[in-house]
């Protein structure tokens, strides 16, 4: 995707608050989400600046948005922006950096126009961006395939299929929850190695899984393929996504058709959805495979692809348990990771998603798998970074961790940046666990 205008690092907003350097929300990011506030029980699309909100429906209304999607900014999801392709998705962002940008709209009559549709973000409720009708959830990262590989297998960490072809799972889409809604601990069949008979009980292994969701655009037919060369206009943008996982029901339940009820319980994603136009600066090449990796097949390769298919997005965890909250204390950063280190790109995932023929539809999200990455603070879980429990994390205040407990929270973090480009953020994404009732 070409740089222009909207990207360039020089360019500040008349809103002042963007332009703070370590502000998410720059004029050169503008992500969608969906708000409501108090004063306007409707859901809105809105675009993110700073600590405001620019709603897209009052500028529709205000006729300060182009034709081709006002009727789209309108809507109560984002699934209509994300049908119309990224044609649409260009001439929206750059009228949107034009109308907050302050070289390009001067104090002035439009200037005031554009004032009168925004709202504090602290008024607004964040609510699901979009209607999500399929979700699949991946495992691209070969450094988390390879560390639970070999807590399951250890002489067999990385089975023969990972380097050929992307591992997915198709999840549930219903209980998909935005940034800040609680997660109930799950009950389910857990059953101890050494034990005769599982038992039905509250999960005692629960995690969390660092990872990014990605928004398909306008899709693929019943029985068409997305080419590879394609598959970048067809992603929309992305989300942090945690993937909340009780792993001592996964482990007596994932053998042998993979995840179902260790999953599906909740999914929680943060609430703004940065465009890929918007990260377009941050693009890397792809992993970079050697000498003993094979060759992606045909389908899966593609020049470009190859030498920017890749993203270089720094994403965190954070960890605040009851006690610490209690205490005052901040939340602890327990890993940060890249996104650069994923094995598979993201469109290498869409292309191989919809190659059967599989139509992928406006809103499906694709989950990219924990990501994980080569060094012991990369790991995006509690799973691997505990080593099973065997190896507790130590907190600030004293405590100890082998999986979550109830009441802590989990914050998911994500940034891009690099010189001669403005740092963007992904914003937060947030859960706390409830205990089980
Ligand atoms: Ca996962």
């Amino acid at each position: 995707m070409m740089l222009n205008q909207t990207h360039d690092l020089t360019r500040r907003s008349w809103i002042e608050s963007a332009n703070v350097a370590d502000s998410d929300f720059p004029l050169q990011n503008l992500p969608y989400g969906v708000f409501r506030t108090a004063a306007d029980p409707s859901a809105l699309i809105g675009a993110a600046i700073g600590d405001r909100i620019l709603d897209l429906r009052a500028a529709a209304r205000a006729g300060l948005l182009p034709d081709a999607v006002s009727p789209a900014c309108g809507q109560p999801e984002l699934n209509a922006l994300m049908a119309l392709g990224a044609p649409a998705w260009s001439a929206l962002r750059a009228r949107l950096s034009e109308l907050l940008g302050s070289d390009t709209c001067p104090e002035g009559e439009q200037r005031a126009r554009v004032s009168a549709c925004l709202v504090p973000m602290r008024d607004a409720e964040m609510l699901l961006p979009a209607r999500i009708g399929d979700y699949t959830d991946f495992y691209a990262s070969i450094h988390h395939a390879t560390n639970v590989g070999s807590m399951l297998r250890p002489e067999n960490p990385l089975l023969p299929n990972y380097k050929w072809i992307p591992i997915g799972y198709h999840g549930r889409g219903s209980s998909i929850v935005v940034s800040g809604t609680a997660v109930r601990r799950p009950h389910g069949q857990l059953k101890p190695a050494d034990a005769p008979a599982p038992v039905f009980a509250p999960c005692k292994n629960f995690d969390y899984e660092l990872e990014l969701g990605a928004f398909v655009g306008p899709g693929n037919r019943l029985g068409e393929r997305i080419p590879l060369a394609q598959a970048a206009n067809q992603l929309f943008g992305v989300v942090l996504l945690n993937d909340w996982s009780a792993r001592d029901v996964q482990t007596w339940e994932y053998q042998p058709l993979g995840p179902f009820l260790a999953k599906n319980f909740a999914t929680t994603i943060s609430p703004w959805v940065v465009t890929m136009e918007a990260l377009a600066p941050f693009h890397v090449p792809a992993f970079k495979r050697d000498g003993a990796d094979p060759a992606p097949l045909p389908y899966l390769t593609d020049a470009t692809d190859t030498a920017r298919g890749g993203l270089n997005l720094t994403l965190e965890v954070y960890l605040l348990t009851a006690q610490m909250r209690l205490a005052g204390q901040a939340p602890h950063r327990i890993s940060r990771g890249n996104f650069q280190h994923m094995y598979w790109t993201l469109a290498q995932l869409l292309a191989h998603h919809a190659s059967n023929g599989c139509n992928l539809q406006p809103g499906d999200l694709l989950g990219s798998g924990t990501v994980s990455g080569p060094e012991r603070d990369m790991r995006g879980c509690m799973l691997e970074l505990t080593w099973r429990g065997t190896e507790p994390l130590k907190l600030p205040g004293g405590e100890e961790r082998k999986f979550l407990a109830d009441g802590d929270e989990i914050i998911l973090r994500g940034y891009a940046e690099r010189p001669g480009a403005r740092r963007i953020g992904l914003g937060e994404c947030r859960g706390t666990v409830l205990p089980a009732n």
